[in-house]
């Protein structure tokens, strides 16, 4: 029988790209996606290095033609998918009073109609799957809010919420939908923080250290684990401790 396969998006750097060699490590065949694709390509050349079963695939999540297209190309090249992990996400954070307006609609677009585009279109091959999941990357920002992120905490919130109604609509099914809502994590979009915002972040979490990618990952991939049949509609903080 073929591998199981699960589409990452945003993935060929920070969290993805720790799911994705986590992914590939316990068997799964990749289907990676980002707008970047020599990006990809450098990232899949060392996972395929390693023995991974890799598929790239440049696509903006924010736009439902290349999401259809993206869809076409797993059910081309693999015939199946099994589980998608809803990486992909952007910050452009201002205070409220001087937030652009495409400010709002970049992050709204990317972090979560990107998570509408892909589920609905994966939907259909998703459900061929015997141990079908969804995972969704949020972040306690969505849970507890953040000054200055009013456009990112409600693309994040707007995910946890998705995620609920739709582990609802498709729990007799056998998929699962659930979130992980990492906390501060190292990686770029934390990396361009000056250091007394970093010292003001870590004074924030009860583990006393920035998380990385790797803390992430093992997460998604108990999520997609045939361990986590009898668990939907959930949210996972990985955040040392942050949200609770
Ligand atoms: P990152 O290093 O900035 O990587 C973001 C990834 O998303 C890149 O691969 C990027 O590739 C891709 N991407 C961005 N816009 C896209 C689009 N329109 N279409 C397709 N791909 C797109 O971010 P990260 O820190 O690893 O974060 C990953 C996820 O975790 C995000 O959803 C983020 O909100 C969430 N998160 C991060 C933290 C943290 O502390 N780092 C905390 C909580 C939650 P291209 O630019 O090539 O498209």
């Amino acid at each position: 029988m073929s591998k199981p396969v699960a589409l990452i998006t945003g993935a060929h750097r920070g969290i993805g790209a720790a799911i994705a060699k986590k992914l590939a490590s316990e068997g799964f065949a990749l289907a990676l996606a980002a707008r970047s694709l020599d990006a990809l390509n450098a990232f899949a050349a060392q996972l395929a290095a390693q023995g991974a079963d890799v598929a790239v695939f440049g696509c903006d999540v924010s736009d439902p033609a290349q999401v259809d297209a993206l869809v076409k190309g797993i059910q081309e090249k693999f015939g199946r998918l099994d589980a998608v992990v809803n990486n992909a996400g952007i910050t452009r954070d201002g205070l409220l009073l001087r937030m652009k307006e495409e400010d709002w609609n970049a992050v709204l677009d990317i972090n979560l109609k990107s998570v509408f585009l892909v589920s609905k279109a994966a939907l259909r091959l998703l459900l061929k799957s015997s141990q079908a999941r969804i995972v969704n990357v949020s972040s306690v920002v969505g849970v507890t809010g953040n000054a200055g992120q009013t456009n990112y905490a409600a693309s994040k919130a707007g995910m946890i919420g998705f995620s609920k109604a739709m582990a609802r609509e498709y729990a007799t099914k056998g998929l699962c939908v659930n979130v992980v809502a990492p906390g501060f994590i190292e990686s770029d979009m934390t990396g361009h923080l000056n250091e007394a915002q970093t010292a003001a972040a870590l004074g924030q979490i009860p583990a006393g250290r920035m998380g990385t990618g790797d803390d992430v990952a093992a997460a998604v991939s108990f999520l997609v684990s045939a361990s986590s049949a009898y668990v939907t509609g959930q949210v996972l903080c990985v955040d040392g401790g942050m949200a609770m």
